[in-house]
This record gives C-alpha cells, structure tokens and sequence, in this order.
C-alpha cells in the first residue's frame, strides 16, 4: 500500500511499499506549491527580462541603501556592472566582463556570478561522491512554522532542528551528508518563512511519513518537507545555489529588511554536512579530472575576439556598452532570426 501525499513529487519507485496509517497531513501542499512556482517563474522570462529584473533590483536595493544612511552601499550598487565588455557575436554572448562588482550578497548580478563558482566548485565533488559511495542524490525541503521572530531568529531554528535532525539514527541510516542552501521570503503577514534546501546524498529508499515523522521529532511542530529524487545532478545543484544568489522576494524588501540584512554579518547561505563535508575537504580536483568537468566555463574562459561563437560559430567581437543597455542587448538578439548574426551598433 503506497500514501502519497499531494505534496510528494515521487516517482512511485521512490516508494518501499511500507504500510502507514499516518494520515497525509492536512496543509502539505504548500512547500510544494512555493517551489513549483518559483521554477515555473523562472523558466517563462527570457534573458532580456531577468536582465532587466536584475537592474530594477538593483535600482531598489540602492534606494533602500540612501534611505537608510548607507551611501557608500548604494554607491557600490550603483556602480557594479555599470560598465560592461560583452563578447558576443551579436546574438549570443560568450562572456561578460564587468568594470566592477560590489560584492554584496543581495545583489543579483554578483549573486550569478557566486553561484556559478559555487556550481564550478561543488559538482566535480558531487560527481566522485557519487561515484565513489553508490549514492543517489535527492532535493529535499526542509520548512518550519510561522512564528513573530526576528529573520535571525528564524535562520538560527531551522539551523538548529537541522542539527538535531543529522544527529537521529534514522538521518544517519539513510543519508551520507550532502549540501544545504538557506531560502528566506515572508508570508503576507510579514512573517519570516525560512526554509532548508538539501541535496541529500541518499543510501537507501525509505517513507517519506518516516522521514516527516523525524522532522516533527527534530523542529517539535513541523512535518512539512519536501522530497523529490535529482535525476542529473548538474540540474540539481543549479536548482538549489540558485536560492544563495538571490531571494525571490527581494524587490518586496522595505528598509528595515535592508538594516537587518546588514545586521546578519556572516551568515553562510551554503554549507556542506555529513560525510560530503569532509570528502570534499581532502578532495583534490586535479586527481579526479574525470569528474571535474565544467566544460562551458572553462571553454568560455579561453574565448577571444576572433574566436567562433560556441553556439552559432559567427566570429565573436568585443562590444562595450553600459549596464543599462544589457536588457535591450538581450531584447535584439532574442528577435533576431535563428542562424544570423546581427551586429549592434553602440
Ligand atoms: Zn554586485
Ligand atoms: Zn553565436
């Protein structure tokens, strides 16, 4: 007899055909309405838009900066990617090269970049972790209850009950460590809703009423997670890095959300645990070429004026523009016809 509840995304092979009589809990829905949302947002915005997104995001977060006496943050702001050297062969880019990066944690432009080191850094391991213990990897959410608390307060709980939840027989059975990402957003009552995105680097099959079953034991009043197998693992660390270069609601921030910001110094959105941690602390990517592939990137890198587009072989030129006119660089080679360069001119 299999339950499946309407907020597991399972493949039915994910079951082992475990009697229950635990009822599916009433409100599971939710953590899987957030994340199904917030992938279909993504994938429906061409690049033009997610650039213009991006800069009205930007164009916030410093107003939010003057507003609160932090000039020299919204100067930064303001000058990250304002000025920008594109390699591109008029419909596609290769890379960007900005004059400056801020370096701050909300920003969106600086946020990409974090995310894809942390991809660089990560997936050679997560591919010989794999490889060498026979894991197979899941995207877990873990999510807790709304309660009036500071974001600190709600960052350290979910903290804390992911701990007690790691040290449990039944955690340590069925899971060899992996990586966590911190989410946080507000609910429309302006409470912190806080979750926990896990790869999970999974022994064996189990129930996932077993699995909620030892969350409510670790959070004492929370069962609500999600759990969904990772079919490639490149996909899989994309989706969860993705949270650590930028929070959804950031264009709702107000000031004070700003200040408190300001006032988490220090706070890790990535981290590994388990038996991944120290894997990857003694792990050395030059002996394990075989899984330290990041083709693009590297390709990317070597690429110069002159050199043929990877994705359409036009020859690729260096074209200077301000930040500002990205959007709309996005905006002509979107409309311009498959298989035909178009050059811009500036
Ligand atoms: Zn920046
Ligand atoms: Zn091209």
């Amino acid at each position: 007899m299999k339950h499946l509840t309407l907020s597991t995304v399972l493949t039915t092979s994910d079951y082992l055909p475990v009697v229950s009589q635990s009822k599916p809990p009433p409100h599971t829905y939710l953590d899987n309405r957030v994340t199904k949302s917030q992938t279909k947002h993504r994938r429906t915005r061409t690049r033009s838009q997610r650039a213009r997104e991006r800069l009205q995001t930007k164009e916030h977060l410093a107003r939010l900066a003057v507003g609160i006496n932090e000039g020299e943050l919204a100067d930064r702001i303001n000058r990250c990617h304002s000025r920008l050297s594109v390699l591109t062969c008029g419909r596609h880019i290769a890379r960007i090269i900005p004059n400056f990066t801020c370096e701050f944690r909300l920003c969106p432009d600086c946020g990409r970049r974090r995310s894809r080191k942390l991809q660089s850094k990560y997936l050679p391991m997560m591919r010989a972790f794999m490889l060498h213990h026979r894991v197979t990897p899941v995207h877990l959410v873990l999510t807790q209850t709304h309660r009036a608390e500071t974001r600190k307060q709600s960052i350290k709980r979910i903290g804390d009950s992911f701990g007690k939840l790691q040290r449990r027989v039944f955690w340590k059975e069925h899971f060899k460590g992996g990586t966590w990402s911190l989410e946080f957003t507000k609910d429309k009552n302006g409470l912190h809703h806080t979750h926990l995105h896990i790869i999970g680097f999974r022994r064996r099959f189990f129930d996932i009423e077993l699995l909620r079953g030892e969350w409510l034991a670790a959070t004492g009043d929370s069962h609500v997670l999600n759990l969904k197998p990772i079919q490639d693992i490149a996909t899989g660390l994309q989706e969860v890095v993705k949270y650590v270069s930028k929070p959804p609601d950031i264009r709702r921030f107000g000031a004070e959300d700003l200040r408190e910001f300001l006032g988490l110094k220090n706070m890790r959105m990535f981290g590994t645990f388990g038996e991944f941690r120290g894997f990857c602390k003694g792990f050395d990517a030059a002996d394990n070429e075989g899984a330290a592939m990041s083709e693009l990137e590297s390709l990317a890198r070597d690429l110069v004026e002159g050199c043929a587009c990877p994705q359409c072989d036009e020859p690729l030129f260096d074209l200077r523009m301000s930040g500002r006119e990205l959007p709309q660089f996005y905006e002509q080679a979107e409309s311009s016809p498959p298989g035909k360069a178009r050059q811009v001119q500036h």
